[in-house]
């Protein structure tokens, strides 16, 4: 996976954005800082597999706990 350095969103193939069309994409490595899309929830990336993105989240009461999200519902943190 991949995630655009426009848009910040991640997408599943090189090449193009499928989000914005923009085509600066940069791999998506493991313990990449992301966010779930219309939370607050902020996770480091765990393990990646076919269209699931498996995060170590951490919550506002510093609770921990691990969850799988479509990459569709994940934008990387700056
Ligand atoms: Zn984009």
């Amino acid at each position: 996976m991949f995630y655009c350095t426009s848009c910040k969103r991640i997408v599943k193939d090189g090449g193009v954005c499928e989000f914005c069309a923009s085509q600066q994409l940069k791999e998506l490595k493991l313990d990449t800082p992301v966010n779930v899309v219309g939370t607050k929830l902020k996770g480091r990336v765990l393990k990646v597999s076919d269209d699931k993105v498996r995060l170590l989240i951490r919550d506002d009461s510093n609770n921990r706990f691990i969850k799988e999200y479509s990459y569709k519902e994940l934008k990387k943190i700056l």
